[in-house]
């Protein structure tokens, strides 16, 4: 298990008891949408892309210039 000293979403510290997860308090929910990416990235998706499939990201929005 990969034990992380900042949240994946906003890179604030962890508590200890925090670090398995990766993210904070405010994105713990956030959890199963980055084991998802995970999940793609290891299938060989680049990043933004993986981010897209997992909710993680907005799609670029065609009515924003
Ligand atoms: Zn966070």
């Amino acid at each position: 298990m990969t034990l992380r000293c900042e949240c994946r979403e906003c890179k604030a510290r962890l508590q200890q008891s925090e670090q398995a997860l990766g993210l904070c308090a405010d994105h713990h929910l956030l959890a199963a949408d980055y084991h998802l990416y995970d999940a793609l990235r290891e299938q060989g998706y680049m990043p933004f892309q993986a981010k897209l499939m997992a909710g993680l990201a907005d799609p670029p929005d065609p009515d924003d210039d």
